[in-house]
């Protein structure tokens, strides 16, 4: 386990917690197992007649705790061992959180980009039929994640439900409103990750007002933290996205109207940089919100932040991450900072469940109250045990499961 991959980075950590808990090795082949992986083909009719063959998957990791519940990822790197290494920290994520849910992910080898809307629905409905066995309100529940978002829930929603010949908003979350969906989910990951960065500041006794971060990613949850973080008085001073960074614009406001308008950053009176030269801002905070594997030992030692916060999943890498523990770096880890977004999610699953809704207050309550509460347990395990709050955090998520394993027993 010496490369930097996003499934070796999620062994890695394992192997390390397991360790930390004084767990048996028998718990951890249990927990380093998945529970059940599908890898389905998915043929495309594209727009011009051919037929395309895509790979797609749903690793349900675990279920021990409850229906599995992760998102689905349209990416061309989308590969079995990335869709594994996202089901565990779903895993994990919803044991630290204390939601009812084991954890999955699911995905298909695709650059969404390159689909009109009628392959991108065509493909979506497809892969849904494909994971029709395994998914439901009671059995696994897929989200939005890279590459997709709540038009592609709407499809899998619409697909399942005639499937089963009645109405089934439960069977995922992210879904628009109209359609059961959760008041906000949509900020819901950005606005867990702007909490998760006000209580490391507090942590670090730096002042909140005129806070400085760059955000790597201008995403649902890159732009989302970005707003949320202005919101609360912090000064995003730097964003990206896959084409590069932008630096010296007046708000996230301004710059999300002009990106909307024209399609890129450049917005006039600000400064291109490199994504690696965002990563090395003199920044007070550094938000990974991409993809996994954007602080290595390549990039690592150049950072300057004294706090990262992982909105993404898996952005640092085991090498990177030791490369920050020496700088004394404080790194929220990515199963507690974006945990808001599967919170949300569960909100929304209750909510179809019980076919009442709730306020935008009440969600926004909940979520705060929920996070606070992990935040609190991890600052406090990582007080005690004189660990990161990345271990802390592992501890306490892989523990309930290994917990919940040990009461439920082996059947046979
Ligand atoms: P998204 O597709 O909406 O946005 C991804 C953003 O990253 C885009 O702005 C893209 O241009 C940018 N990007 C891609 N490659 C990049 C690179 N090399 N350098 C800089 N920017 C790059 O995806 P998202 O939903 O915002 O997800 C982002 C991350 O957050 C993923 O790791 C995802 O698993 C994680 N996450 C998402 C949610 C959610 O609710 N959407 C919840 C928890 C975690």
């Amino acid at each position: 386990m010496t490369t930097e991959s996003p499934l070796n980075t999620a062994l890695v950590q394992l192997r390390g917690t397991v360790d930390k808990l004084g767990l048996s090795e028998n718990d951890w082949q249990t927990l380093s197992t998945p529970r059940r992986v599908l890898q389905v083909a998915v043929p495309l009719r594209r727009d011009n007649g051919d037929v395309e063959m895509y790979d797609g998957y749903r690793v349900q990791y675990s279920t021990t705790r409850g229906p599995s519940k992760g998102g689905v990822r349209y990416h061309p790197d989308v590969d079995l061992d990335e869709t594994i290494s996202l089901a565990m920290l779903m895993t994990w994520k919803c044991a630290l959180t204390n939601l009812p849910y084991g954890g999955a992910k699911g995905g298909i080898a695709v650059d969404p980009s390159k689909l009109s809307a009628r392959e991108n629905e065509r493909l979506t409905r497809r892969y849904t039929s494909e994971i029709l066995p395994i998914i439901g309100p009671e059995r696994d529940i897929p989200a939005p994640d890279v590459g997709t978002d709540e038009r592609n829930m709407a499809w899998m929603m619409d697909t399942y439900s005639v499937n089963a010949g009645f109405s089934v908003p439960s069977v995922v979350t992210g879904k628009p409103i109209v359609l059961g969906g959760s008041l906000g989910r949509t900020s819901a990951t950005g606005d867990g990750v702007a909490i998760a960065t006000r209580e490391a500041l507090r942590a670090r006794g730096i002042d909140i007002n005129g806070a400085t971060v760059a955000i790597q990613g201008f995403g649902k949850v890159g732009y989302w933290t970005a707003v949320a973080l202005e919101n609360m008085g912090m000064k995003v001073v730097a964003v990206s996205d896959v084409n590069g960074a932008v630096t010296g614009f007046s708000s996230v406001a301004d710059l999300w109207s002009y990106f909307l308008a024209n399609g890129n950053l450049d917005i006039p009176g600000s400064d291109r940089l490199t994504n690696q030269e965002l990563l090395h801002l003199d920044v007070d905070v550094l938000i990974p919100a991409a993809l996994a594997d954007a602080i290595t030992g390549a990039t690592a030692p150049g950072i300057k932040a004294k706090i990262v916060v992982e909105g993404a999943n898996g952005p640092t890498s085991p090498l990177g991450d030791a490369i920050l523990q020496d700088k004394g770096v404080l790194v929220v880890p990515d199963i507690l900072a974006n945990s808001g977004g599967v919170i949300v999610s569960y909100f929304e699953w209750v909510q179809d469940k019980q076919n009442y809704f709730w306020s935008a207050d009440e969600v926004r309550e909940n979520l705060s109250s929920i996070m606070m509460r992990a935040l609190h347990e991890v600052e406090a395990v990582s007080n005690t045990k004189s660990v990161t709050w990345r271990d802390a955090a592992l501890m306490i998520g892989v523990g309930r499961v290994a917990e919940a394993h040990h009461l439920r027993g082996l059947y046979p």
